[in-house]
């Protein structure tokens, strides 16, 4: 089954376009690469699906029309975001900012400690006493609290300390090969998304430019779309 279904999708900033025809598919259990240099319209893709800009095409979550609902109620539909920059409450604890916007279901204080051992340790620390990949295991535990169909990982590894880097992709492919959730990573490690995601779709302009598996993704499709 389809769990996020985007076809088309336009939006834009004022007066300056953004986006000129994001085509996107997720499947229920399916992880899912968008990949594309910066600038290229992912954070605003991401934006748009959890209804933070206005955007015009299709674009359905488990069936339901998005564009036909209020934003606040989109977000209850059960997508989780861990957005670009991290963004936790810095003036709330570790253990505050889990339980700000959780929602029943098997993820909880005690799974999220399991799967991030080091915010367990750190659970009455303010957040913003907290190093960059600790504040990003927060945000993706955060995302995980609000129990979503489909959790987005936006640039989740980007500026952070290899070993930390290593820490969130273990996680990644634990969440995928014990949960079977639903993920869109936006990432541009091409050698780290090969081991976790079954598909990828390239962004360039604002528009989907390329969709295959990561097998797929030759040196000229990466030169040419990644920069890498
Ligand atoms: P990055 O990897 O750098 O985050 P991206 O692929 O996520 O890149 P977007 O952030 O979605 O790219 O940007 C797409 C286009 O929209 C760019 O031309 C950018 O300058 C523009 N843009 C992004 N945010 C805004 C904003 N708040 N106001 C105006 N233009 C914006």
């Amino acid at each position: 089954m389809t769990i996020l279904d985007v076809q088309d999708l336009t939006a834009s900033y004022g007066a300056a376009q953004a986006l000129f025809g994001v085509d996107l598919r997720v499947a229920e259990g399916e992880v899912v690469a968008m990949m594309g240099r910066n600038g290229m319209g992912k954070t605003t893709t991401v934006k748009a699906i959890c209804r933070m800009i206005p955007s015009q095409g299709h674009l359905t979550f488990a069936g339901q029309s998005l564009h036909l609902l209020p934003s606040h109620k989109a977000a209850r539909l059960g997508i989780g975001l861990a957005p670009e920059g991290r963004r936790c409450f810095r003036d709330l604890s570790v253990e505050e900012n889990l339980l700000a916007t959780s929602r029943p279901g098997a993820w909880t204080l005690a799974t999220v400690a399991d799967l991030f051992p080091r915010l367990e340790e750190r659970k009455h620390q303010l957040a913003a006493s907290l190093s960059g990949g600790e504040q990003q295991m927060l945000a993706i535990g955060r995302a995980l609290m609000t129990n979503p169909r489909l959790l987005i990982l936006d640039e989740a590894t980007e500026g952070l300390a290899p070993i930390i880097r290593q820490e969130i992709w273990t996680a990644i492919a634990r969440l995928k090969r014990e949960t079977g959730t639903s993920i869109l990573l936006i990432d541009k490690s091409l050698k780290e998304l090969s081991q976790v995601a079954d598909r990828a779709v390239i962004l360039a302009r604002g528009k989907t430019v390329w969709t295959g598996k990561l097998s797929e993704i030759t040196p000229e499709i990466s030169g040419r779309y990644i920069g890498v």
